[in-house]
């Protein structure tokens, strides 16, 4: 299928910038990725150089950029293209991020939600090929998911669709940026993980990870790679970071009985020490008839999901 039309995915998180370069097979030729730090203010501006150098790379050896397409961390508006909402990254809000960056490219610009252009990728190239119904769970920073319903991405009326780290699941619980309490996130996400785990070696100081306690030493990694070396602590933040997760996806498989759920994003560097809790979770709680039949299993793109998929929905979106 690779005619060598070139297709550009841009992958902007509240940390980093990533642009690729993708063919029709959904092969990366040319990679970039810049760090963008915590300064929204210069999220546009490390857009617009990461573009820029793919767009002059292209040029160099004569690959056409077909058309585009850019993920964002938060609620695109499938009508105004705008970005809505965005708690991890208030700079991109209003910002007509597919007219900046088609005047660069001069090409085709989609603009979509991060975590549903990673569902996109690892449905076209990844873990979920040749499926139908899928859901894709990105677990970083923030928490968010894409929807693939009928071999299609699933929008629904606004384009605000999946999201699942704003599922409640303590009514008690914490206030989260979304202005309700409890969310999924405020458990479960990379910075919560670390919350949870630092209130509580506050008070239990047989970890290897006690030392680590302080603001800024503490990361959902280091807990994965002290998990892997068989610190209990570790692992026992996980498996309950795991079951928390494990009852959202339960209740999302009641509801849309996907073939297979794909977990992703920064903090599955955990892998089977966070898979392991969920599907057993999900067991305990989700029909048995749908369990049986849903596979959930780690991404198979990794990082390069976000651009991989950008890419493949720009090709499947404008030919
Ligand atoms: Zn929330």
């Amino acid at each position: 299928m690779d005619d060598g039309t070139i297709y550009m995915g841009v992958d902007v998180s509240a940390t980093t910038v990533k642009a690729a370069l993708v063919n029709a097979d959904g092969e990366i030729c040319e990679i970039t990725q810049e760090a963008i730090g915590d300064d929204p203010g210069v999220v546009l501006e490390g857009m617009r150089r990461s573009v820029e150098r793919l767009r002059d790379r292209a040029s160099e050896r004569r690959w056409p950029i077909r058309s585009a397409g850019v993920g964002v961390p938060g609620l695109v508006n499938a009508r105004t293209r705008r970005v809505e909402v965005a708690p991890n990254l208030p700079a991109l809000v209003k910002v007509d991020v597919s007219a900046a960056v088609a005047e660069l490219v001069r090409c085709p610009v989609l603009v979509e939600n991060d975590a549903n252009m990673a569902a996109y990728g690892e449905f076209t190239c990844g873990a979920a090929r040749g499926r139908s119904n899928v859901v894709y769970i990105a677990v970083g920073t923030g928490i968010g998911a894409g929807v693939i319903c009928e071999g299609k991405l699933y929008r629904g009326s606004l384009g605000f669709a999946g999201e699942f780290g704003h599922m409640t699941v303590d009514p008690e619980g914490l206030p989260c940026a979304c202005g309700n309490r409890g969310c999924l996130e405020t458990i479960a996400s990379g910075p919560n993980i670390v919350r949870r785990a630092r209130e509580r070696l506050f008070r239990d100081r047989s970890s290897s990870l006690s030392s680590l306690a302080l603001p800024g030493e503490l990361t959902p990694e280091r807990i994965a790679t002290e998990a892997l070396t068989g610190d209990d602590f570790s692992l026992m933040i996980l498996e309950q970071t795991g079951r928390w997760i494990g009852i959202a996806v339960a209740n999302v498989i009641n509801l849309l009985n996907p073939d297979m759920v794909v977990l992703g994003g920064g903090v599955m560097v955990a892998g089977e020490l966070l898979l392991n809790p969920i599907i057993a979770e999900v067991k305990r709680r989700a029909f048995a008839a749908m369990a049986a039949q849903c596979e959930i299993v780690a991404s198979l793109l990794g990082g390069q999901a976000g651009v991989i998929g950008g890419a493949m929905l720009a090709r499947d979106t404008f030919g």
